[in-house]
């Protein structure tokens, strides 16, 4: 869908240079998406994993990001072994709702509630990303938490438009069980890609 160069916005890379790898399509379907143009994979240009791979590379960052839509409804082995091969770290956020395919280097799993991830990804989560719509996702982060395995880190991020609500909520719940981390989306706030 498109690919760019910028700073990882979130979770534990934040503020690190990477290239962001966009791809098409997504059957989750959260009503609160903000890039609902990524659904539909087939009104996006179709690129080789050569191409893309060239183009990344012209910058000096070495984490790639691929992300969605939901990313994991496509083959990834192809396009990790290239971003490989061209010394990339490959990184990816899922929502977990598909298998997961490719060699990866750091896999973020945010759970959606609009599709259930599979109990095969959350074990191969590197970090839980559980976005905070309302009160009641405190419990349902919890309850996905405890699917993880040992050493994965958590995060507790507010959902854009409720951010000024939710915000404090997670800080005061963070501060209870300080097991969790705050995770905001930086990008946003400065309003770079
Ligand atoms: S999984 Fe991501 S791309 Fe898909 S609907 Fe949800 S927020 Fe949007």
């Amino acid at each position: 869908m498109e690919h760019f160069y910028t700073l990882q916005g979130e979770g534990f890379y934040t503020g690190q240079a990477a290239y962001f790898i966009r791809l098409g399509g997504c059957d989750v379907g959260c009503v609160w998406c903000d890039v609902k143009e990524s659904w539909d994979a087939d009104v996006h240009p179709k690129m080789s994993t050569e191409e893309i791979v060239n183009i990344a590379s012209q910058h000096p960052g070495r984490i790639a990001v691929i992300t969605g839509g939901e990313p994991c409804l496509h083959n990834l082995e192809a396009l990790c072994n290239a971003l490989h091969a061209a010394g990339f770290r490959t990184h990816i956020e899922t929502s977990g709702s598909s298998t997961i395919s490719g060699a990866l280097d750091w896999i973020t799993l945010s759970p959606k509630k609009f599709k259930a991830p599979l109990d095969a990804s959350m074990v191969q989560a590197n970090e839980l990303k559980i976005i905070v719509f309302n009160k009641s996702d405190f419990d349902w982060a919890e309850q996905h938490a405890a699917k993880v395995k040992p050493g994965c880190r958590l995060y507790l991020q507010p959902e854009w438009s409720k951010r000024n609500q939710m915000t404090p909520l997670i800080i005061d719940y963070i501060q209870q069980h300080p097991q969790w981390q705050l995770s905001l989306q930086t990008h946003k706030y400065l309003n770079i890609p």
